[in-house]
């Protein structure tokens, strides 16, 4: 039987928990008004997000918030969002309760004040995602969105910038569209805003994926963390693997594999984790 290393930061960080915490507790709150709604899903699980909804937390979108009875309970995820859309749903009579993660809400302060100071702002990040466009939503208008380096050739010449990181956005990347941005501009200041518990999940998951003879990561097909985490075990580790739940192991084999590493996103829940290691130990 192979040698089974699980990651000791496989799992929940710090934002996503307090997060879920934050709708339990207004679910369990006899004087909150129900359903509580979420502002999207809380996190990128189904699982987690049925068992939520199935108790009260219902995910809506910008769309649907117009359509709510006055008073309601707007969750604001971890991602957060931006001034225009806090001001929308404030604007509707709808009562927010704000879940973003203080690494995020880090973010959204300094590109406030740099736009108060008309300053230059790059934010390198998935320009899709939602972290990246609640904290643009925060930036002044001289702010462009990097997702690689062949984009730092979009960015017209520029005297100064201030350069940020979407929190969970890959630091080997970052540093290198950071140095692509000093070659074009001369003063730069560069704030890396990619959260600890982020920088900490991908050197534990580089240094295993370096180790073992296959690695396998768990995460929702939508958690930019999770996929970030794979690039980063792939790059050393040939026999990477990606997978939601325990039943997406069925099609791997790996008959030669002395060793397997396991990792898992910031949003995978433990049960998840802990089936997924159930399965490796009987399957391989
Ligand atoms: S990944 Fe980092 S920034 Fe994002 S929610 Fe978790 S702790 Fe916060």
């Amino acid at each position: 039987m192979p040698e089974i290393i699980t990651a000791k930061t496989a799992g929940f960080c710090f934002g996503v928990k307090r997060a879920i915490e934050m709708a339990e507790k207004l679910l369990d709150d006899p004087k909150v008004q129900k359903p509580i709604y979420t502002y999207g899903p809380i996190i990128h699980n189904d699982q987690v997000v049925e068992e939520l909804a199935s108790r009260g937390a219902i995910p809506v979108g910008r769309e649907e918030l117009d359509s709510l009875p006055e008073g309601s309970v707007i969750l604001v995820r971890s991602h957060g969002i931006g001034r225009d859309e806090q001001e929308y749903i404030e604007s509707l009579g709808l009562r927010i309760e704000d879940a973003t993660c203080p690494f995020v809400k880090k973010i959204h302060n300094i590109v406030r004040d740099a736009a108060e100071k008309g300053e230059n702002v790059v934010i390198v990040g998935d320009p899709g995602h939602p972290e990246v466009r609640g904290i643009k939503a925060w930036s002044g208008k001289n702010t462009w969105i990097l997702p690689d380096i062949e984009s730092v050739s979009d960015l017209p010449e520029l005297k100064s910038v201030k350069i940020v990181a979407q929190t969970t956005f890959n630091c080997d990347f970052f540093e290198k569209i950071v140095e692509n941005i000093k070659s074009r501009c001369y003063d730069t200041s560069v704030m890396n805003t990619i959260c600890s518990a982020t920088q900490e999940r991908q050197q534990e998951a580089r240094s295993i994926a370096s180790r073992v003879d296959a690695m396998i990561v768990v995460g929702g097909r939508h958690s930019s963390n999770s996929q970030k985490l794979f690039q980063i075990c792939r790059d050393v580790c040939e026999h990477t693997f990606f997978v939601e739940k325990a039943s997406d192991l069925g099609d791997i084999s790996l008959p030669d594999a002395r060793s397997i590493g396991i990792t898992a996103g910031a949003s995978t829940p433990g049960n998840i984790i802990r089936e997924v290691l159930i399965n490796v130990r009987t399957k391989f």
